[in-house]
């Protein structure tokens, strides 16, 4: 594998997470003295005479403007190492590489659709055990954990029903029966919430969302600060390959840059639309953490520095109301995904989790008639005025 420089090598904890975003990763190009870092469109590297070259080698293995959103993102993350992937999957596969036929893994019941569908058709063939519990019940996981469990695997607040994990006290019970935790915070992003920090051991993203933020890429990233997971995981990212382009990882890099601002005005933006839709008479229910009302509210305050830009509701009036409501919506996009600019309206039950049974996710609570938005950065009137007017 070729010696790809390490993400390691870089800048002062010392400056503040904003600043970071913008310079971690990536000093003055030392040819041209080219202010943003290039895009370093090459698969491969002229060497300098048999065995010597300048670090790297071949595009799968290690690019430079790969190698600088690497240690961007895992100065966000307060981690040591970090690494970027083609897609938030891949990284997850990546994460999923190091388990053997018996190993076990402890989930929340309240996963990322793409997350259990890899979990289900792609792992559990092959021998990899799967338990499932409430997201916020941390005796379960104490309970669920067997002599073979490698893996507790978290996301939060999860998708859709924003529901918390205590991160803190999920790691203990990891680290007590010997596994290692492991931490989705594509909800949440890092600027409000930091999982190594709080006790896990590997922490991903879906740079998707709102690390890119401009809902032009796909992409993924891991971070740690376990040495010898990371020297496990680089050898699959490269053995493997699902690495994302030089175009990509700089379009990933240039999101970032913004993510702190962009983050405080989804928040204020979220935090409107839950309080408008919580005192509206269509609506049953709605999910935000940031709410009083929320049964995480407590640990969110506590684990987070935020709310983050997410709000789920129930509509009065099933599957028929959610139709006519959706149709009627002017500046909320219906669409997957989420964590961009743009404010999007996603219907779980037919789009981001369709490939869940239906018994099973209406157990879960993700009824026909619960709709999540990602709160964009438009105008706050504009978001208010558009559901007023769909729920009429
Ligand atoms: C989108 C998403 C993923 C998967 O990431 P892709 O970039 O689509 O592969 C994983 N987890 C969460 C929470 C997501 O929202």
């Amino acid at each position: 594998m070729s010696s790809h420089r390490p993400s390691e090598d870089q800048p002062a904890r010392a400056h503040g997470f904003a600043t970071r975003a913008i310079h971690a990763g990536q000093p003055a190009d030392p040819t041209t003295g080219a202010t943003i870092f290039p895009i370093y469109q090459t698969s491969t590297y002229t060497q300098t005479a048999l065995g010597e070259h300048r670090g790297y080698e071949y595009s799968r293995s290690g690019n430079p403007t790969r190698a600088a959103l690497e240690t961007c993102l895992a100065s966000l993350e307060s981690a040591r190492f970090g690494l970027a992937f083609a897609s938030g999957l891949a990284a997850e596969n990546t994460i999923l590489s190091v388990l053997r036929p018996g190993d076990h893994i402890i989930a929340d019941d309240d996963l990322y659709g793409g997350s259990y569908r890899l979990f289900e058709r792609v792992y559990c063939p092959l021998g990899i055990e799967i338990s499932y519990v409430p997201a916020r019940d941390t005796d379960a996981y104490a309970r669920a954990m067997t002599d073979h469990t490698k893996y507790i695997w978290v996301e939060t607040p999860t998708n859709p029903l924003l529901t918390l994990v205590d991160l803190a006290a999920v790691a203990e019970v990891a680290h007590a029966g010997g596994a290692k935790l492991v931490v989705d915070n594509t909800f949440a992003s890092p600027v409000i919430q930091r999982p190594l920090e709080l006790g896990a051991d590997v922490v991903f993203h879906s740079t998707t969302k709102y690390i890119n933020g401009h809902s032009d890429v796909i992409g993924g990233a891991l971070m740690t600060n376990d040495a010898d997971l990371y020297e496990r995981y680089r050898f699959h990212q490269n053995a493997a390959g699902g690495v994302p382009g030089a175009f990509d990882s700089w379009l990933v890099l240039r999101g970032v840059k913004t993510l702190a601002v962009r983050m405080r005005q989804h928040q204020e933006n979220a935090m409107a639309v839950a309080q408008f839709l919580s005192e509206h008479p269509k609506v049953r229910a709605v999910y935000y953490p940031g709410l009083p009302s929320h049964p995480d509210h407590a640990l969110a305050q506590r684990q987070m520095s935020g709310f983050g830009g997410m709000v789920s509701f129930d509509v009065k009036g099933g599957l028929t109301a959610v139709k006519r409501m959706v149709k009627r919506l002017r500046v909320f996009a219906l669409a997957e995904s989420l964590g961009g600019i743009e404010s999007l309206c996603c219907h779980p039950a037919t789009m981001t989790h369709a490939s869940i049974p239906a018994q099973l996710r209406e157990a879960r609570g993700v009824t026909d008639s619960l709709l999540r938005l990602s709160v964009g950065i438009e105008e706050v009137n504009d978001l208010i005025a558009d559901l007023r007017d769909a729920l009429e």
